[in-house]
């Protein structure tokens, strides 16, 4: 095809999508009412690997909290790992809370609005500037995340078993329409997440179906070629509920390093025989009982957890702990948001019971 035949397929490619996105794409996001930077950005980072109906509960108490960005600027960062609290993916609370200090200091509380000054900011990478520039100030910029990935390799049925994100970057940018890149960016992504699904792609509600070649072809179950899985390691850990009091549970800061940094967790030892061992060194010698098991998935790693409870009246502790009572909110990471609200509710049950023998109920 000559050049000026692909810029002419290039053009109705976006005025399709564009005139599409006005009756069928999504409109009620929340970040959508009222936009602005500030609530793109935030919807941008909770939605890097995480869906959007997981994403929304967590982007509405965090506007709740936080509607502007001279809110967040006064936010502590315990605060928003609080918020965050079973969204996972931590590094992106912190380094929202280290944007927001950039934007205060550098751009005086304004978000900033060249390709050069958002790229800086910590967590934002290419595609992810490219979707605040275009989404927030109709800028044209390209975007390039996994939806849109896979709308491209499927329209131009490109067979690829390695990485081709350079080329994509390519299509990427040259799809790009003159006007309303706010709206095509949009519709891009709405055609992916909505029209042209990882399984059973609805092509027959396609607004590009007539020049897509995976569909001319029927290559739409074989596109994207499926690559081959990277094998994630499996870890062990062994994490231990101190319990005091029925009402106290011993929680432990992490180092700003590594899984779950900065988070309070339960104590951590490599085994249970070590966890044994310190608690003879300091003159204790509870039960240790198992409490749970849990499988969490990391990006790059399969984790087993074991959980243990121990019950204690009596524990010495130095700064990096925290006596959590059962009611404080903490920030914790996710595989112990559920276990923490199990042992509550079981504590709630033991405390109501020993109430109720002691008045002899
Ligand atoms: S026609 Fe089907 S495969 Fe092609 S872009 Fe549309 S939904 Fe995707």
């Amino acid at each position: 095809m000559s050049g000026k035949d692909q810029n002419k397929e290039n053009k109705k490619f976006s005025k399709n999508l564009i005139s599409w996105q006005k009756d069928f794409g999504r409109h009620n996001l929340p970040w959508q009412k009222q936009i602005n930077p500030y609530k793109v950005w935030i919807s941008e980072i909770m939605l890097q690997q995480t869906q959007v109906k997981t994403v929304l509960p967590f982007f509405e108490k965090f506007m709740q909290k936080y509607p502007d960005i001279k809110a967040l600027s006064k936010s502590r960062i315990e605060d928003i790992f609080e918020l965050w609290t079973g969204l996972g993916y931590y590094r992106r609370a912190e380094n929202i809370y280290k944007s927001s200090q950039i934007i205060k200091n550098k751009h005086n509380l304004i978000f900033p609005s060249t390709f050069e000054e958002i790229i800086d900011l910590p967590g934002i990478g290419r595609s992810t500037a490219g979707a605040i520039l275009s989404l927030a100030f109709n800028k044209r910029y390209a975007i390039l995340d996994g939806n849109v990935k896979r709308v491209l390799e499927r329209y131009f049925a490109i067979k690829a078993e390695k990485n081709i994100d350079k080329e994509l970057w390519k299509f990427s940018e040259n799809l790009l329409p003159k006007n309303k890149n706010d709206i095509y960016s949009q519709a891009i992504m709405d055609l992916g997440a909505i029209i042209c699904k990882k399984k059973s792609p609805l092509c027959e509600k396609c607004p590009v179906s007539l020049d897509c070649k995976s569909f001319k072809f029927d290559l739409t179950n074989v596109i994207p070629i499926k690559r081959k899985k990277i094998i994630k390691k499996e870890k062990d850990l062994n994490y231990f509920l101190v319990v005091k009091n029925k009402n106290l549970i011993l929680m432990q800061k992490n180092p700003n390093k590594g899984i779950w940094a900065n988070l309070w967790c339960p104590l951590n030892f490599k085994t249970k025989d070590d966890c044994k061992k310190y608690l003879k060194k300091i003159n204790l010698k509870p039960n240790i009982y198992h409490y749970a098991s849990i499988k969490h998935n990391l990006t790059h790693m399969k984790l087993n957890i074991n959980i243990y409870r121990i019950n204690v009246e009596n524990y010495p502790i130095s700064e990096e702990f925290y006596w959590k009572n059962i009611y404080d909110k903490i920030a914790t990471a996710k595989p112990f948001v559920e276990i923490i609200k199990k042992l509550t509710e079981e504590l709630e049950n033991e405390n109501s019971l020993l109430f109720k023998a002691k008045k002899g109920t």
